[in-house]
């Protein structure tokens, strides 16, 4: 770790309030929400434009000193934890919308602006940004470029990848750059592409500019019950098999449910194992029929109770036990970790058979909350993170899950990156040829080591010995 010395230079650079150190900002900065790993930063800056952002890096690299870039906070694969300590750079004051472009369906806006407002902003006019993390009301839009993220709309709209157009990049020297910009098409190469999904380690988005996505005419939001896991997943093929694209398809079990009734009193039919919602939207008469078409086949696949929202208000409720699943989980432990991979949508049944049995083999709880027609699994692992026994199985267990998603034909991450969580499950999936490939990205950007250090590529330098001091952070 630099001493404060070293770290005098930012103060040319940046105003005293934009600088922060000491006891009690090392620990709230020292994870990310995969609180497994932690580790102290020396400092957290606060820029306010793309020059002091610019600023921040140069001195950084002068010095030698760790730079991590950070949005919310809510990343669940330790991006945005700094693993090596120095400069924890954070977004959260460049949060303006820059430009509202309507016509052109497009917006720019600084990268700490968070999620929700994005949509808020132009509600109004019939549009919103449709990337929409189950975070939404708190992380950022930088944050959400970093991490290429999902949601519970991702099934219809996508990841956030197709919902950016080009960004403003400082880059790991302290260039400032303009990547993409407001065409919908950019020429090859599509360096947007290459950053968007980089997890922080090519350098740092200050804005970007965004597509909006018209509101839909109508939407129709259900909840149905199902007597198991195995038949809410049977309904879940049944629905994309009937040719239907809902735009969310999210599947809740009995342990969250669990949690939910103790947290705020949700009441289930008896029997109930497993919830699905189910929202389909578009033109008032194409949603009837796809609802209609959706109540039929969960019948078919022995849902207990199907319940349509009859106004806006239902719906919101509805949207209640998935949205406030995550939360509810505090009831259940003092920690959770939440898992992130991908199968193939007909694998779901065997896959969730494979969870429990993983849990109750290392012997921890598990809940299940995800996005199930995009086969993206979230196993939710509640636990004691002080007990390091504890902390280790919910490791162990995650990496035998992700092992089998890979078996299945699927992928080590869905949505929640990569981060230092999975550095090393990356080689489980990749060849080494394909490694070396990937590792040629940040060579084309200049990053350097002193660019979010030991995230995504596996065996960094400098890195290894490090796992174990992150995990020995105590509370
Ligand atoms: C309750 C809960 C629900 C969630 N639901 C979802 C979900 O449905 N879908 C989903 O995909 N994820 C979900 N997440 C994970 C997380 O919210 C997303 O990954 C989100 O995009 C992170 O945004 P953030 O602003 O919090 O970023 P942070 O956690 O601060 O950072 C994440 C990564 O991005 C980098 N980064 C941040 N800002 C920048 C920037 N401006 N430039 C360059 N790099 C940057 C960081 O270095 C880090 O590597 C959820 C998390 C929680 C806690």
């Amino acid at each position: 770790m630099k001493s404060m010395s070293e770290l005098d230079d930012l103060a040319l650079v940046l105003r005293p309030d934009q600088i922060l150190t000491g006891a009690a900002v090392a620990r709230v900065y020292d994870s990310d929400a995969y609180s497994v790993d932690r580790s102290k930063p020396t400092a957290v800056v606060l820029p306010e434009t793309n020059e002091e952002v610019a600023a921040v890096v140069k001195v950084c690299v002068k010095n030698q000193i760790p730079i991590t870039p950070r949005g919310a906070g809510t990343g669940l694969s330790g991006g945005a934890m700094p693993a090596l300590g120095g400069v924890v750079v954070s977004l959260k004051r460049m949060n303006k919308i820059l430009e509202v472009d309507s016509v052109n369906r497009r917006m720019k806006a600084q990268a700490g602006c968070v999620n929700l407002d994005l949509t808020k902003a132009v509600s109004h006019l019939g549009l919103h940004f449709a990337p929409d993390p189950s975070s939404q009301s708190v992380s950022t839009l930088g944050g959400n470029i970093a991490e290429n993220s999902g949601g519970p709309h991702t099934l219809k709209y996508g990841v956030t990848a197709p919902h950016i157009l080009g960004v403003t990049f400082v880059d790991a020297e302290g260039k400032i750059y303009e990547i993409g910009g407001t065409a919908p098409n950019c020429p090859w190469p599509d360096f947007t592409m290459l950053v968007v999904g980089s997890e922080g380690t090519l350098g740092i988005v200050t804005e970007a500019w965004i597509k909006l996505t018209p509101l839909p005419a109508a939407v129709k939001t259900a909840l149905a019950a199902f007597p198991s896991v195995r038949a809410a997943s049977e309904a879940v093929s049944g629905v994309i098999g009937a040719g239907i694209l809902p735009a969310a398809l999210e599947m809740m079990d009995r342990n969250i449910l669990v949690a939910l009734e103790q947290a705020f009193g949700l009441k289930t039919p008896p029997g109930t194992e497993a919830l699905l919602l189910v929202e389909c939207d578009g033109e008032e008469s194409a949603v009837e029929r796809e609802m209609t078409l959706v109540a039929e086949v969960c019948h078919e696949n022995h849902a207990i109770e199907f319940t349509l929202a009859k106004d806006e208000a239902e719906r919101k409720k509805l949207w209640t036990a998935r949205k406030k699943g995550v939360g509810a989980m505090g009831r259940l432990a003092p920690s959770i970790v939440t898992h992130d991979g991908v199968i193939p949508r007909s694998k779901l049944p065997e896959m969730l058979d494979y969870v429990y049995a993983v849990a109750a083999e290392f012997e921890i709880g598990v809940a299940n909350l995800f996005h199930a027609g995009d086969g993206n699994l979230h196993p939710c692992f509640y636990f004691d993170d002080r007990d390091p026994k504890q902390v280790e199985a919910v490791v162990s267990a995650g990496e035998k899950i992700i092992r089998r998603c890979i078996e299945l034909g699927g992928s080590v991450t869905g949505e929640h990156g990569i981060g230092v969580e999975k550095t090393e499950l990356l080689l489980l999936q990749f060849s080494e040829d394909d490694l070396k490939l990937q590792a040629l990205v940040p060579l084309i950007f200049g990053a350097n080591e002193v660019i979010n250090p030991c995230k995504v590529i596996p065996n960094q330098k400098g890195c290894i010995e490090h796992k174990k001091r992150w995990r020995g952070v105590a509370w």
